[in-house]
């Protein structure tokens, strides 16, 4: 088996050697990641500058865009072979619901998915790393005893509670919950006296009843979500045809 890993939260993240670490151990990978943090790019690729391809001492490559933009390449100019699975993560902090649409990580998942391969989006809970050998052996059995019964190829977001491994309850399928809207954006002055603003932190869950990942993590279980791109509304599709003069 053949992974190509992206993240993020950057190629020096402890979540993505942690990540490659686990994935090494059961396949040939290559890592390609951003060069900085690029967590809430969401699937943005750069298009108005050139992008460079460096390689750091440890084999991981690094580029100076988003994560969309590390799959991209990867897939279309730096790997001379078609990856079997492509994984991201393993993120600091959870991608849960809404946070599904902003994130970098699962956007690296989703390229890999636009490309027709299988892909997974690994997120630990809580942020700090704690607990982060656990998670990167919970990838490890996904990717190896976990990958289900689904069309190829599959999207799915994982989300691992920051437990030691003894301490998880068993992997649940779950859906998305939703949040409710973000906090207030922090305003202040600059230096020169200029209004600033920083955008602020989401809003908690909203819809976090059983089934989706917020209830699934918040007991102690890894939650795993398939995902789909399709933004179409099929009722509304509907609704509209039949409201159209
Ligand atoms: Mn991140």
């Amino acid at each position: 088996m053949r992974i190509l890993i992206s993240n993020d939260d950057g190629y020096l993240a402890p979540g993505l050697i942690a990540l490659a670490d686990a994935m090494a151990s059961i396949a040939e990978i290559v890592v390609v990641a951003p060069d900085s943090n690029r967590s809430g790019s969401s699937n943005s690729l750069t298009l108005d500058r050139p992008l460079s391809v460096q390689r750091a001492a440890n084999g991981f490559y690094f580029i100076n865009g988003t994560p969309s933009d590390c799959v991209h390449l990867a897939l279309t100019s730096i790997l001379t072979f078609r990856p079997d699975l492509v994984v991201s993560g393993i993120n600091q902090g959870q991608n849960m619901g809404d946070d599904t649409l902003y994130s970098g990580t699962v956007a690296a998942a989703t390229e890999g998915y636009l490309f027709g391969i299988p892909a997974i989006a690994f997120s630990q809970v809580e942020h700090g790393w704690t607990e982060l050998e656990s998670a990167a052996r919970v990838a490890r059995e996904i990717v190896l005893h976990g990958l289900p019964e689904l069309p190829r190829p599959f999207l799915l977001n994982v989300n691992i509670p920051n437990r030691p491994h003894e301490q998880l309850l068993p992997w649940q399928a779950t859906r998305l919950g939703k949040r409710h809207e973000s906090e207030p954006a922090i305003v202040a002055n600059d230096p020169r006296g200029r209004q600033i603003y920083w955008i602020g932190p989401p809003g908690l869950a909203k819809d976090g009843g059983p089934g989706t990942d917020f209830h699934a993590t918040a007991q102690g279980h890894v939650s795993l979500t398939p995902l789909q791109i399709d933004l179409t509304h099929r009722t509304q599709l509907d609704a509209l045809r039949g409201s159209l003069p």
